[in-house]
């Protein structure tokens, strides 16, 4: 779209049946990439942790009944022998960031990697960390900025758009924005991903799901396919 990589999908997913209808959507609007996570990093251990195996099985059967491409989070070594070529991008999820044996594990494929930036990595440490991707050959890499710790609790955390020319002037990596993590509210999300655009970034990550309220992880971050076609359009004008 326009030379942008858009990535949308569910925080997670309960089902077959959701994932199924909200990927089936998404198609129809002619985006590429599903994204949705079954390994969830949540932060408290009784919040849903995602279907794991199963729901990483329900996605790589909807990548062959749909056509799509799937985006997914592996939060072990484990996972990435199994999935990690299976799947068309990896997430690296922003608290895995300094996993450094991780992030070489996914250096020895050729799948191409979507590094979130860490809670509170400076630019610096972002970028080594995508080196011990790229030590081990993989080097396909995208960096993903996804807000970085704040002080006011009334957003998430603080969307950084300074990464966007930061990463491009000193590296030749891609940079994408999760404008949902950033911001941690729906309403915030079309603005975000609209300045994020002209800040140049190369592709927008976007939590999204058809009843965003339904959505069993991050659903007040979620929007809506109303606002995903606003944003849409927005690109394709752009
Ligand atoms: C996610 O993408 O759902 C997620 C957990 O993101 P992050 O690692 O940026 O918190
Ligand atoms: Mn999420």
């Amino acid at each position: 779209m326009n030379n942008k990589l858009i990535i949308a999908g569910p925080c997670t997913f309960g089902s077959y049946e959701e994932i199924y209808e909200i990927a089936k959507e998404l198609k129809n609007r002619g985006i590429e990439y599903l994204r949705a996570g079954t390994f969830k990093m949540r932060t408290s251990p009784d919040s849903f942790q995602g279907l794991r195996e199963e729901g990483l099985e329900m996605l790589l059967k909807i990548k062959e009944e749909l056509g799509l491409k799937i985006v997914t989070e592996l939060t072990s070594i484990e996972q990435v022998r199994k999935y990690g070529s299976k799947i068309d991008i990896i997430q690296i999820g922003t608290r895995n960031m300094y996993n450094y044996e991780l992030l070489k594990e996914v250096g020895k494929l050729n799948t191409p990697v979507i590094l979130k930036r860490g809670l509170s990595a400076t630019y610096n440490e972002w970028i080594n960390a995508a080196e011990y991707i790229k030590r081990e050959g993989n080097t396909n890499i995208i960096l993903c900025e996804r807000g970085i710790r704040g002080y006011s609790n009334e957003t998430r955390n603080v969307l950084d758009l300074q990464a966007i020319p930061y990463i491009h002037k000193n590296t030749n990596y891609k940079i994408i924005v999760d404008p949902s993590h950033a911001s941690g509210h729906a309403y915030m999300v079309e603005d975000m991903s609209k300045a994020s655009i002209a800040a140049n970034c190369d592709g927008l990550l976007i939590e999204t799901h058809i009843r965003p309220e339904e959505s069993l992880c991050d659903s007040e971050e979620t929007i809506d396919l109303e606002t995903l076609d606003r944003i849409i359009n927005y690109i394709k004008e752009n």
